[in-house]
Order: C-alpha cells, then sequence, then structure tokens
C-alpha cells in the first residue's frame, strides 16, 4: 500500500506539469477601441482615416506580440493601450483633450482577471502613459485609485519620468476647447462656470486580452471629456465602470459619457449578466449599451469591447462610430470604424 502511495505521489508533479502545459495553449486574443462618437465617412479625410487604422493595426500587433510570446494578458493590455496613448489621435496620454481650465487631466486602469487585482490613477497631469502607472498601483500599493499630485509623487518614487504639460499639448485637441467654450460662452482658465460637457466625440483607448494561460485583463486611458469641469473623473479609472475584468464572464472596457458609465456600473453589469445570468458575452454588452445606456442617457452616449475567456468578442456602440479593432483566436485581425462595417 505504502510503495502504491508513494508511486501515486510520484505521478502528481507530471499531472501538475501537463495541466500547466495544457493552459499554455489555451487560445489567445486581444480587441481594442479608440473611442467612440459621432465618427462619419464623410467628414473624415482620407489621409486621418488611413493614420486611425494603420495605428490602430500597431495597437493590436503590439498587444497580440506579448500573448504569442507566452506573455500575460495585462501585459498585452499595457503595450496595445501604451501606442494609442503615444498616438496624437487618441483622446489618452498625447492628444489628450483639454478641461475648462485649459488643462489635461488624464484617467487610466486596469484589472486582473484571474486574481480581481486592479489598479488605476486619476487626475494625473504629467504622467506619459497612465497605464503603466495603473499598473504600478496594481503592484506595488496596496490600493486600487490614486489620484492627483499623491499619484505623481508616487509616479516619481517609482521612477517614472514627469513630463511637463506642453507634452500633451496637440493644437487640435486646444482647438476643440476653444469651439466648446465659444459655444457656452466662457473662456479657458476660467473656473466660476460650470462647463458643459460638449461634443460627442469620444478618443478614450481601451484593450481587452485574454493569454495562453486562459487569462483575461482589460484597461482603459482617457483625458476624459473636452471641456470637463477642473477635477472632474469619468468613468475610465473607476473599476466596475470603465474597466472591469473576471475570468469567470468577461474583461471589458468602454469609452463614452463616463457618467452613465459610473452610474450603471456598466462594464462590471456586463460580467455579471453573464455570471449570474448566463448571457452570452455579446447579449451581455448588447443589454447594456444599446438598451441600459440608451434608456439612461439617450442615444450617442458610447460603446464598450468585452471578451469571454473563449475568445468571444463583442463591440456594441450606440454612436455613429467606434474606432476598433481585434485579432481573434484563429488570428484572424480587422480594424473598424464606422457603423456599417
Ligand atoms: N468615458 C470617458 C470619460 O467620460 C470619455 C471617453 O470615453 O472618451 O471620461
Amino acid at each position: 500500500m505504502r510503495y502504491l502511495l508513494c508511486w501515486l505521489a510520484s505521478l502528481l508533479p507530471l499531472a501538475a506539469m501537463s495541466a500547466e502545459t495544457a493552459a499554455q495553449d489555451h487560445p489567445i486574443a486581444i480587441v481594442i477601441h479608440g473611442g467612440a462618437g459621432t465618427i462619419s465617412r464623410k467628414d473624415m479625410p482620407p489621409q486621418l482615416e488611413a493614420e486611425y487604422r494603420a495605428t490602430l493595426k500597431q495597437a493590436l500587433e503590439a498587444g497580440y506580440a506579448v500573448l504569442k510570446r507566452g506573455g500575460a494578458s495585462l501585459d498585452a493590455v499595457q503595450a496595445a493601450i501604451r501606442v494609442m496613448e503615444d498616438s496624437p489621435l487618441f483622446n489618452a496620454g498625447k492628444g489628450a483633450v483639454f478641461d475648462h481650465a485649459g488643462k489635461n487631466e488624464l484617467d487610466a486602469s486596469l484589472m486582473d482577471g484571474a486574481t480581481l487585482k486592479a489598479g488605476a490613477v486619476a487626475a494625473v497631469q504629467h504622467i506619459k502613459n497612465p497605464i503603466d502607472l495603473a499598473r504600478l498601483v496594481m503592484d506595488k500599493t496596496p490600493h486600487v485609485l490614486l489620484v492627483g499630485e499623491g499619484a505623481e509623487e508616487f509616479a516619481k518614487a517609482q521612477g517614472m519620468p514627469l513630463m511637463p504639460a506642453s507634452y500633451f499639448y496637440t493644437q487640435r485637441r486646444w482647438d476643440e476647447l476653444q469651439q466648446a467654450l465659444k459655444d457656452e460662452g466662457g473662456k479657458a482658465g476660467s473656473r466660476e462656470i460650470h462647463p458643459g460637457i460638449s461634443g460627442r466625440h469620444y478618443g478614450t483607448v481601451g484593450a481587452v486580452a485574454l493569454d495562453r494561460q486562459g487569462r483575461l485583463a482589460a484597461g482603459t486611458s482617457t483625458g476624459g471629456l473636452t471641456n470637463k469641469y477642473y477635477g472632474r473623473v469619468g468613468d475610465s479609472p473607476i473599476i466596475g465602470a470603465g474597466t472591469y475584468a473576471d475570468d469567470r464572464s468577461c474583461g471589458a472596457s468602454g469609452t463614452g459619457t463616463g457618467e452613465y458609465f459610473i452610474r450603471l456600473g456598466l462594464t462590471k453589469a456586463v460580467c455579471d449578466l453573464m455570471l449570474y445570468k448566463g448571457l452570452n458575452v455579446a447579449q451581455a454588452a448588447d443589454q447594456l449599451v444599446m438598451h441600459d445606456l440608451v434608456q439612461l442617457g439617450g442615444m450617442d452616449t458610447g460603446g464598450v469591447i468585452a471578451m469571454d475567456r473563449d475568445g468571444h468578442i463583442a463591440m456594441p456602440f450606440n454612436t455613429e462610430g467606434m474606432y476598433r479593432g481585434y485579432i481573434d483566436t484563429a488570428g484572424k485581425e480587422a480594424v473598424f470604424i464606422y457603423m456599417d462595417e
């Protein structure tokens, strides 16, 4: 009997190893968005459209390369988002929109579906890649969300360089703020008037990835809304609103009018419909974006990307367009901008 037990025990590591090998073979996939909004074909110069598509492709491929070499979904999400943060095309990192006070205030978060660990930063003004700082908050602190000065002090302590405000300046975003201020009759720098949230352009970026171990991760990064009140924080750094990941259901990242996403706990609601109600990822994402969000805020309020553990992808939006794309479990790559593609 003792020999039999010893023999069985000697087999255990083998069994564990083959389970691990099997886990390493899980299909991989990535889905990203670069914001939803009034994006119409007739107003889009062909050159700009080509640049958007190329950068979406570059972001997808940066994330996918991580997954392909067996890297973690969290690292893939960061890699994809970093590309979009570094591009002036998107409202995240360089190219972020200006708030009512004429400043760039950035928000970002990411979440690990395997452990439910999460990290986020809000209202930072000098961080080149807020998604990387969110990761450090997750990995190096017992906290989930750091804001403003405290977040930047933490970044400095972690050896992250702080960027001058001028790094984030782009003429296009400045002009958008001027237009928004003109529409409401205010001027940049004033904190007196309660600004209206203008425009229906959301350039927020996000990613959801599935790695060889079957782990989901999601992340989101944004400059928020043009002409937002100084100090306003949207849904993007709020876990459960703009970002959520749970290996038992899905990973999700949103873009749109953050206030509605916060009030609906939108990304977690997508996951919960799957977990507790048995909906599939397409049904769950649709329910939130095409029904609940529309009911609360009307059309043009945003969209979401979501992916389940088998790599099924959903990308519903109630706006005219949404910059989006994926590389699916079959390795098929696609990027889209408009509703009709
Ligand atoms: N959801 C973001 C916010 O409200 C904006 C966006 O998606 O572009 O801050």
